[in-house]
């Protein structure tokens, strides 16, 4: 989780936000009958075909998670989740020779609570012989463009502990399984190496690749994960032959129409040699895409199986029938884990193609591709980074807002009541942990509407505390801005020191009262809080002073006034913080930014892409709308929303800010803060007017002159950062059918532009507070998608546009963006700069408040105001990922190396801690290093070995084995996670 903290705070944090579970001794011990033992051997001089029954359980889609949990609102979708584990498991107990896999365990966990000791036990049989075996095993299976690093391995890890502690080491998953995802990265495939497993499979890539992939038996692939740290990062990858479904005319399941196998020869329908010949002719034809003779036969699909008798009886015949008439075919029942060890064993020392970018984006025609989703419902995906504690917003139609409009609805509730309950164990946790004196600590809370500027304490108490907590394993400065009253206000830091504020207005081009019903705030406070401790909290204490004339004068020398004016028509406006001047040009908008007296040319606007409607065309392939999934614009450039912006002006001490007002439905701010070096813009849209027929992507596009060449830089779930080349794929040819959407890809942290050859001098990034779709269609050009209303569905299933109603009229959505320029790069790595800002904008500090009716000083006497769980803060390249409640009294621990290979001269190198010295108030006595996902021990990792033939045809091993943790110290590689199990006693 995102929020580590040392003591009863965390465990409470995390107490709230992850479902409880019984801390099961973890079983480490080897069954002799699961995993790769309990495969089925291949027979040599035969296509061998792994037949492996699958359900493919969205946890969410067009149902809510627990509509297709319990099969309700068949309406929807016929698809009742705990009717297929029943049935299934009822079906593998018959035949020993029967198999199965299961991917989701929100829902797996979900049914096993529900069962009798005695099925349990049974369950548990299945799954030590191999027969009953989990897949990826994550808490769903999670989207791969618009998910964060952090939330996946969280995911992950959360599914793989309920296996580990309910199964043991026979419940580990060895193979990832992203069969449906909409496109794959290159980070999600670095974790599941990271994870110890053996390899990965999924079934949607560009059409072209697979034809061409297919047409090169490169099917199958090493996919060298990472720059760092080499072989380790490495991940056999699988492609299916077309989609994750059984081969046509063969899926058996009660909601399919193909024929049953009739083996009756008296039957007028007997129909067994004819079934048997159309398989082997399907399975010849798969077997000349791929390199060895084992062939894999996904069979099942969307929610299949809730009649598993159906299924099986048929497989059954398949399979018998099929090896009893020959044909150089050998059918069994199989996993993917043993397909996988079978073509291992089968290749040997062959070396296997490699790939090193990454799967994005998919299209899957000329006209289809699937970018829009990188933006689709941009409030929800706000709200999934901000609470990115509620596992299940990660799910491919979860997170990636394609989604039926109720359950993204049920989704959001969940998120929200998520949030509540850790609002109030933070509460007591703080409660537990702040208190030195003999007071009770009042209740804090969130406020959960500081960005529509509403907050009840904030506006209605004349003495109140923020606590501004740090997630960082570093100190952060960073400015709060609180709604409040129009007033004197002093505020104290915890040494009683006065700050310096600056009361802003908040003015009608921002904010419209409509938005924010139940507040009374006309102004917002702010001031820097500075130096929060790394991993720790402090507390700031302000007073409302609305009567006593003769002291207004003393706190109007803290309190900085804020000057606002409306620029006038053609007026040309600048503002600046001392290090940044930003310039506006005589129609409102961006024209220039100051650097160190360097001056970059720029212009930055929201515009619009017209969305391409249905019955453009009467080809099937061309006549695609633009719609959840996919993004198409209708063939011309995005046009700005006007060409003039009014203007108001606010400057004071502390920042100055430019209200951008466009249109009645798109604003904009751009604020400079004192003492920073980014640009803050923040952009409000909605609702999106599509009263003439046209929908509408809306996007925010900064133009430099910046020599680019073609090529910008995007961020992998916001980790790693890959090179992007306009109309261009590294691995295949692309005939650029989509000249828009064929170059979007997703954001989460950020994407830039930066001179193309030879030592880059100027870059300009922008930096996201959510995942987008973005792109570089100019040299000197990016762009990020940040809202978009549809009026037709794209034929892809969920069956409806993408027209979220908000409020009503249509949804409103705010969100920032940080502009970074900087024209004197000087050998500077762009990333370098990028980097910190990046996670000051995943992990800003969260505020909770409090009214008191104490002076200051009873306060400190009472409270702690401020303390850090770090003995020291951590280097600037390391980060604490987590900190978390384990088993047993232990804690997981992952610390990472938060920079790449190459990016900075000191901070990309190799970096040592000692363990014993992290914390502050306790001693790490024990460390044990497992794999990422902290089921199984880094000392018993086994993964299979691969050969590849890399660029320069050195034949390279994959490595096996991790290496385990020394004693006490621990050296972090570049973009390296180091996971452990703790022990930690209290100090004195
Ligand atoms: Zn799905």
């Amino acid at each position: 989780m995102k929020l580590p903290y040392i003591g009863i705070l965390l465990l409470l944090v995390f107490g709230c936000c992850w479902i409880t579970s019984d801390a099961a001794p973890k079983s480490q011990r080897a069954s002799s009958s699961c995993g790769y033992a309990s495969c089925t051997p291949s027979k040599p001089g035969v296509i061998n075909v792994h037949v492996v029954p699958h359900t493919h359980d969205d946890v969410g889609w067009l149902k809510t998670v627990d509509q297709y949990y319990y099969g309700s609102k068949t309406g929807y979708q016929r698809a009742g989740v705990q009717y297929i584990i029943d049935s299934v498991i009822k079906e593998l107990v018959k035949d020993p020779a029967r198999r199965f896999i299961y991917v989701e365990m929100a829902f797996f966990s979900q049914w096993w609570q529900e069962q009798t000791e005695e099925k349990k036990a049974v369950v548990k049989q299945l799954v030590e012989e191999g027969r009953l075996e989990f897949i990826n095993g994550g808490w769903c299976m999670n989207d791969e463009a618009g998910t964060h690093y952090n939330d996946i391995i969280d995911q992950m890890t959360w599914g793989m502990r309920f296996l580990n502690d309910t199964f043991g080491e026979c419940g580990r998953p060895r193979i990832g399984w992203q069969i449906d995802p909409f496109g794959h990265s290159r980070e999600q495939a670095s974790i599941f190496a990271s994870m110890g497993f053996d390899g990965v499979f999924f079934g949607r890539i560009d059409w072209v690749d697979r034809s061409q992939r297919k047409a090169n038996k490169e099917m199958e692939m090493i996919w060298h994960t990472s720059n760092s740290p080499g072989e380790q990062s490495s991940i056999f990858t699988g492609i299916f032959y077309e989609h994750y479904s059984a081969p046509d005319g063969f899926c058996f399941d009660v909601v399919c129409r193909d024929e049953p196998f009739i083996d009756n020869p008296k039957s007028a329908d007997y129909n067994v040699v004819k079934k048997v010949n159309d398989l082997v002719a399907h399975i010849k034809a798969k077997a000349l895409s791929y390199a060895t003779r084992n062939i894999m036969l996904t069979m099942g699909d969307d929610f299949n199986y809730m009649s598993a008798d159906m299924n099986f009886k048929n497989m059954d015949k398949m399979i018998r029938y099929t090896n009893e008439l020959g044909n150089g075919v050998n059918l069994f029942y199989s996993t993917p884990s043993c397909y996988v060890k079978a073509i291992n064993d089968e290749a040997g020392s062959r070396p296997w193609p490699t790939k090193t970018d990454d799967f994005f984006p998919y299209s899957n025609d000329p006209h289809a591709y699937w970018t829009g989703y990188f933006t689709s419902r941009p409030a929800y995906k706000g709200t999934v980074r901000k609470a990115n504690t509620f596992l299940q917003a990660q799910h491919h139609d979860a997170v990636a807002g394609t989604e039926k409009e109720h359950v993204s609805q049920d989704y959001r509730l969940r998120l929200h009541d998520s949030v509540v309950d850790c609002q109030q164990d933070v509460s007591n946790s703080f409660s537990k942990m702040l208190p030195i004196g003999s007071q009770p600590l009042p209740q804090q809370e969130f406020c959960l509407h500081l960005n529509v500027s509403q907050c009840a304490i904030t506006e209605s108490s004349s003495r109140f505390t923020v606590t501004a907590y740090n997630p960082r394993s570093h100190e952060v400065t960073t400015y709060v801005r609180l709604p409040v009253t129009n007033g004197f206000y002093t505020v104290l830091d915890p040494d009683g020191s006065e700050m310096i504020i600056q009361l802003v207005p908040l003015v009608a081009l921002q904010s419209i009262d409509a938005e924010r019903p139940k507040s009374t705030a006309t102004h917002e406070l702010l001031f820097q809080a500075a130096k929060i401790p790394p991993l720790g909290h402090k507390t700031f204490y302000i007073i409302k002073t609305s009567t006593g004339r003769g002291q207004h004068s003393a706190i109007r020398e803290k309190q900085q006034s804020t000057t606002v004016r409306r620029a006038k028509t053609g007026e040309k406006i600048a503002i600046s913080n001392g290090k940044l001047l930003v310039n506006f040009d005589a129609n409102g908008l961006i024209e220039s930014i100051v650097v160190d007296g360097e001056t970059v040319m720029m212009s930055q606007n929201l515009m619009w892409y017209a969305a391409m409607n249905e019955g453009n065309s009467n080809s099937i392939f061309d006549d695609r709308p633009s719609g959840a999934y996919i993004f198409r614009p209708n063939g011309t450039d995005a046009t700005p929303i006007a060409m003039q912006a009014t203007l108001i002006v606010q400057t004071g001490a502390l920042v100055s800010e430019v209200h951008q007002k466009f249109s009645d439905w798109a604003r904009q701010v751009v604020r400079v803060y004192k003492g920073q070096s980014d640009v803050e813009i923040e952009w409000t849209v909605g609702p999106i007017p599509v009263g003439d027929g046209i929908g509408k992507e809306i996007v925010s596009r900064v133009t430099t002159q910046i020599p680019s060449g073609g090529r910008f830089y995007t961020d992998s779930n916001g980790r790693q950062t890959l090179l992007r080349r306009r109309n261009f794929r590294p691995t295949w040819t692309l005939n650029v059918s989509e000249p828009v959407a064929g170059n979007y890809y997703p954001i989460n942290s950020h994407i830039y532009v930066t001179d193309d050859e030879g030592n880059a001098d100027t870059v300009v990034a922008l930096v996201n507070d959510r995942s987008q779709g973005g792109t570089s269609l100019q040299d000197g050009q990016i762009e990020l998608m940040v809202h978009r209303r549809l009026l037709y569905d794209d034929h892809f299933g969920v069956g409806e546009p993408l027209n979220e109603p908000g409020d009503g009229p249509g949804l409103v959505v705010r969100g920032t963006h940080y502009l970074l320029v900087n024209p004197s790069l000087a050998g500077i790595h762009p990333i370098s700069l990028i980097r910190p800002l990046a996670q000051q904008m995943f992990m800003r500090p969260w505020l909770s408040f409090s009214s008191t009716s104490l002076s200051f000083t009873n306060w400190k006497n009472n409270f702690n105001m401020q303390k850090s769980g770090l003995r020291a803060p951590l280097p600037d390249n390391v980060h604490m990922l987590t900190l978390e409640p384990w088993r047993d009294g232990t804690h997981l621990l992952r610390l990472e190396h938060v920079y790449d290979i190459g990016e900075h001269s000191t901070l990309s190198e190799p970096v040592t801690l000692i363990l014993d010295d992290l914390l502050a108030d306790y001693t790490i006595t024990s460390a044990v290093e497992t794999t990422l996902g902290g089921n199984q021990w880094a000392s018993e990792v086994s993964r299979l070995p691969w050969t590849t033939a890399d660029d320069h045809q050195q034949p390279l091993k994959v490595s096996t084995k991790f290496q385990p943790v020394g004693k006490t110290s621990v050296t972090l590689l570049p973009m390296e996670i180091r996971t452990f199990i703790i022990q930690m006693t209290p100090n004195d």
